[in-house]
């Protein structure tokens, strides 16, 4: 039987580290890494055959679960049809009417135009060109902690991989790239006002994740988004708004959804360019970037903003992206929030009755823990914890057959497949996890 570490000892000779993306080496809790073979509903399998209850749904996109029938029929049909046409196919223009329509949320549009690429790192370093084309300004501004890809300019303090590493950036990038990066502190206006009068006339945009979800979750003070668009707007920028890992996954039109329904947050606000990712393509390459059609149409060919990609709206990956919508219903979101609740609550239960110092950041469906005794708002809280308390905890779950993802920075994923059988896996490997983080 190959193992997992003849699967990691293997990948290591001829993979960099072993892993095609670094949180997959397992660096911050140790061990040896999974090798997943098979993914069904809630649960993911190695290659030693060991069947896990997974919270880490692929960092995002199984929100229905893995291999939801539908969706694995709709990738099915559509290969039958052809893999890649490297031509405009009638379903990427029905993915976008889908998108734009769902962004519809009481008679508000949010976006009218929707380009899309492969990958969420494509998406937000578009709308950075697109915001600059828009804008004729130069300098963006991300908060700390925040993770918005790894394309140059937005690789610094970015949060959960490098914040595994510790690294504050990435080597390779070159200074005065950088320099054109202002980082700020999460949910700080004081700190925006400040960055806007010191550089006037030249900060083309502020991206920022609708909630912060790779140091651990940084949720947003309730009036922050509101007051950042506005602010933004007063000095005449753009506000992108990166949904990568919260559209389609926190509520059906994303947090801004939300927020503009009135649900959480306020209304009244609107982004000028919206990143879309992991759940719009429901496990395939699929990601997407939308706006107002006065911005979005400066991208080529309709505008001068050059942006082109040989498998964007790949007819493979769009069909898991609709099938996945078309499946997103209301008791999707309902489920995925009630199962959060359940694990959230339990995952405090053990920790307090083991007597660990914990707090859940947490925003709707997504959460994480974090050891420490105060509220999490920032990436300088975030960091400010007994971080060596999660891989002990981490190693005890993964024991008692739960998939954890392999750093407390990053939000636990819940799916609409993770049922009562599967909750109450998680439920009982919990107080023995607890102990050893407990222990540590
Ligand atoms: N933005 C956010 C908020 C993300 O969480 C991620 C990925 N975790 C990205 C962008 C980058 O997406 P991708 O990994 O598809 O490049």
């Amino acid at each position: 039987m190959t193992t997992n570490a003849d699967a990691a000892a293997r990948a290591r000779a001829v993979i960099p580290g072993g892993v095609n993306s670094p949180v997959r080496a397992f660096g911050s809790v140790g061990g040896t890494p999974l090798s997943i073979v098979a993914a069904r509903g809630a649960t993911v399998t190695d290659v030693e055959g060991t069947e896990y209850v997974d919270l880490v749904g692929s960092w995002g996109p199984a929100l229905l679960g893995h291999a939801h029938p539908d969706v694995v029929a709709a990738v099915q049909e559509a290969a039958a049809r052809g893999l890649s046409f490297g031509a405009s196919t009638p379903a990427e223009a029905e993915l976008a009417e889908v998108v734009i329509d769902r962004l519809t949320v009481a008679g508000t549009r949010g976006i009218e135009r929707l380009r899309l690429v492969s990958t969420g790192t494509e998406a937000t370093m578009t709308a950075i060109r697109v915001a600059r084309a828009a804008t004729a300004r130069d300098l963006v501004v991300k908060f700390a902690g925040h993770y918005h890809g790894h394309s140059d300019g937005l690789l610094a303090e970015a949060g959960s991989g490098l914040a595994t590493f510790a690294l504050p950036g990435s080597a390779g990038v070159p200074p005065e790239i950088a320099a054109l990066t202002l980082v700020l502190p999460y949910n700080d206006l004081d700190a925006v006002r400040a960055a806007f009068a010191q550089h006037p006339g030249r900060i083309a945009a502020v991206i920022v994740e609708a909630v912060g979800a790779n140091a651990g979750v940084l949720a947003p003070d309730p009036s922050f988004n509101r007051d950042l668009a506005g602010l933004v707007h007063e000095h005449g920028a753009l506000l992108i708004l990166d949904e990568v890992l919260t559209g389609f996954r926190v509520g059906p039109a994303g947090r801004w959804g939300l927020e503009a329904a009135g649900l959480v947050g306020e209304t009244g606000w609107t982004p000028d360019i919206v990143t879309f990712g992991k759940v719009i393509g429901g496990g395939m390459p699929l990601a997407a970037l939308g706006g107002r059609a006065g911005i979005l149409d400066l991208l080529a060919p309709a505008g001068p903003v050059y942006q082109a990609g040989t498998l964007s709206g790949n007819p493979l990956a769009v069909a898991a992206g609709l099938a996945t919508l078309r499946n997103a219903t209301p008791d999707v979101y309902a489920r995925v929030d009630a199962a959060a609740e359940v694990v959230a609550t339990a995952l405090h239960e053990a920790l307090a009755a083991a007597g660990v110092t914990h707090v859940i950041p947490r925003a709707g469906s997504l959460f994480s823990v974090a050891f420490r005794s105060d509220a999490v708002r920032d990436y300088a809280d975030a960091r400010d914890q007994e971080a060596w308390r999660y891989p002990p905890f981490f190693h005890a779950m993964r024991e008692a057959g739960v998939s954890l993802p392999p750093s407390v920075f990053e939000a636990w994923f819940l799916s609409a497949a993770h049922d009562e059988p599967a909750l109450d896996r998680i439920l009982a490997a919990l107080p023995a996890a607890a102990s050893a983080a407990a222990s540590a």
